[in-house]
């Protein structure tokens, strides 16, 4: 593993992946906040106050809960959920959305600016910058406007601007090109929010960071529980924010096996999937390196899941680099399977999961049989699926999956 000392003097380079490809007008802020963010991170006031929003306004340490009847229905090994549903505004988004506002308010910015895509990042952003009395400006395409109204309500509640962006497809690559346009013109009074483990270097570190409470918590929780570490980590991986922040307090601990969850989709050969490491190769997408679904052009291709969370066609750089060095296996589950799992945890536990946690969940379940009772596998529970249920009923009236 890169010591952190390497990770930053690279310029963020984990093994070959990461770095920072942006145009030059891009360049000079992405410094200052490298050198910002160090400087602060180090800083106990800084830690501390970190500290105290996450108890106090996010609710944790979230609670790690045996699923009792999820682990006797599938037999075998015993399955944790690390409850990340249970923070407020209902996933794991707002560890990373608070850290990087704290951070904003630090270096005297006025405004928050990120894009969203189903809408849960831009949530989180509003959140936070409600919070810190902060402005917030929300580039969200045109035609993901249409479909993800409410969530377009809850920011403006929130007292957040949401932007239309009409160019390209409408979506949401068109909204990160004009984020960006607009950060890079006005980077001395705003802060640009990033809500993965994603996007040119420091923000892949940084996130990580961030969102690594997770996994601390969780080590902590689990030796209490059950007097040692767990034989299994189970994630979903999107841009791979929740997956790294559960996993990185246990690289080090080599007993422990680690699996990060991608999505399938229809499945891997029908080209209607988001898995970027089972079956990208390495390109450059949106300012750094990585696993990429991409055309022999290096464009990035269309990619599909049935958790708006996970169809993103790159991957984090920490992920690409702990898949090479076999660190971290990566499998993946369909839309059919996380499906049937958002019934089935639903109906065992009382837990709606989100559709992405779901991923991560299914593959829990397939893991368990095989191993005996003495065995833990905790899996990170990213988000409720509140968000999700309206689709769900979608997909059942339609005679969908069915
Ligand atoms: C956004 C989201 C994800 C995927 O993002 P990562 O950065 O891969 O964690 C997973 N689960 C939920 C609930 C989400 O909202």
């Amino acid at each position: 593993m890169a010591t952190r000392k390497e990770e930053m003097a690279g310029e963020g380079y984990f093994g070959n992946y990461g770095g920072r490809f942006v145009p030059p007008p891009l360049e000079k802020p992405l410094q200052e906040l490298t050198t910002a963010y160090e400087n602060l991170r180090g800083e106990t006031t800084f830690q501390r106050e970190l500290a105290h929003h996450m108890k106090h306004f996010v609710g944790r340490p979230s609670p790690l809960y045996f699923a009792e009847k999820l682990s006797e229905y599938a037999g075998g090994a015993r399955i944790f959920l690390k409850r990340e549903d249970l923070n407020h505004t209902g996933s794991h988004k707002i560890n990373n959305a608070l850290g990087q506002a704290l951070l904003a308010r630090e270096l005297g910015k006025k405004r928050l600016i990120a894009e969203t895509g189903a809408g849960q990042h831009g949530v989180a952003t509003a959140t936070v910058a409600s919070f810190f009395d902060l402005e917030c400006t929300i580039f969200m395409g045109a035609e993901d406007i249409q479909r993800q109204e409410m969530n377009v309500f809850r920011m403006e509640l929130l007292g957040a601007e949401v932007i239309p962006v009409e160019t390209g497809t409408r979506t949401l690559k068109d909204a990160v090109d004009a984020a960006l346009e607009t950060y890079a013109g006005d980077y001395d009074r705003s802060f640009y929010l990033l809500g993965s483990a994603v996007g040119p270097h420091p923000y892949p570190t940084m996130v990580r960071d961030f969102q690594s409470i997770i996994g601390q918590e969780a080590r902590e929780q689990i030796i209490k529980r059950t007097g040692g570490l767990p034989a299994y980590l189970v994630a979903c991986v999107g841009g791979g924010s929740n997956a790294i922040g559960l996993f990185h307090p246990f690289l080090e601990d080599r007993e422990v096996e680690i699996i990060g969850v991608e999505p399938a989709g229809s499945g891997l050969d029908s080209n209607r999937h988001a898995a970027s490491i089972s079956r990208g190769s390495p390109g450059i997408i949106h300012g750094f390196k990585c696993y990429t679904l991409q055309d022999e052009q290096g464009e990035p291709l269309p990619v599909h899941s049935i958790a708006p969370g996970l169809d993103y066609p790159g991957v984090g750089p920490e992920h690409s680099y702990l898949k090479d060095t076999g660190r971290i296996s990566y499998e993946s589950i369909t839309d059919r399977e996380a499906l049937d799992i958002f019934h089935l945890l639903s109906k065992k536990e009382g837990i709606i999961p989100a559709l992405e946690s779901a991923h991560a969940v299914a593959l829990a379940l397939k893991l368990a049989p095989g191993l005996p009772p003495e065995k833990n596998i905790i899996v990170n529970l990213s988000g409720r699926g509140d968000k999700d249920v309206a689709q769900v009923a979608r997909y059942q009236s339609q005679g969908l999956f069915s």
